[in-house]
């Protein structure tokens, strides 16, 4: 519930400041290089559901929104198909600054953001984490005790899984990253479905 004593916003924007401020970060160098930007998220701070994707791509890095690209488009979409907005949920990433070419996230890499989003989960508190990708699945199914349902992303891919944190029951659903649909079609019939279970979990 929304509370005017929450102070959400600001602990947020702590994690932006940090965030900008991250030289030791090894993808530092290269956001100074291309003049481009951190991207930290961005949605309602009261989201029932968080959508966790990979990294920043080059359109994100110079916005500094997450998911505002070809894989963004395709996201937005689906996320309306479940007549919500982008609005009403929260989007962010596990690493937050530009893999130079876009190329996958390193361990180092992951490690050093992972604390801001471990911070944003917390804040956020989430009723249900969907992770887009298998970066952000392997990453959260983990921290929340789930390895040992950890496959290939073919196989788990909307299938939903419960967790008790300390504040509570959380749900978890894997999907596959919106990116994939730009080069499989045929898997984007899949992606509407998964986002059909992930609308019965909201209702
Ligand atoms: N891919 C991601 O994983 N995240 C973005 O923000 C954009 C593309």
């Amino acid at each position: 519930m929304e509370n005017s004593n929450d102070n959400r916003t600001e602990l947020l924007k702590q994690i932006r400041d940090e965030i900008w401020n991250l030289k030791e970060s090894p993808l530092y160098q290269y956001r100074i290089q291309d003049n481009v930007y951190p991207v930290i998220g961005e949605g309602n701070h009261y989201a029932k559901i968080m959508f966790i994707g990979e990294a920043p791509g080059k359109t994100e890095a110079e916005t500094s929104r997450p998911f505002a690209g070809a894989a963004g488009k395709i996201l937005t979409e689906l996320v309306e198909s479940i007549g919500l907005l982008r609005k009403d949920v929260y989007i962010t990433n596990i690493v937050k600054d530009r893999p130079p070419n876009n190329r996958d996230p390193f361990p180092d890499e992951i490690n050093i953001y992972a604390p801001f989003l471990d911070r944003q989960i917390e804040i956020i508190q989430p009723e249900i984490i969907a992770t887009l990708g298998r970066y952000s699945m392997a990453y959260i199914m983990e921290k929340f005790g789930l390895d040992q349902h950890l496959k290939g992303i073919s196989n788990v891919h909307g299938n939903v899984f419960g967790t008790q944190t300390a504040r509570g029951k959380i749900k978890i659903i894997p999907l596959y990253h919106p990116a994939v649909a730009l080069y499989r079609r045929e898997l984007k019939t899949e992606m509407l479905k998964d986002f059909q279970t992930l609308k019965e979990l909201i209702k």
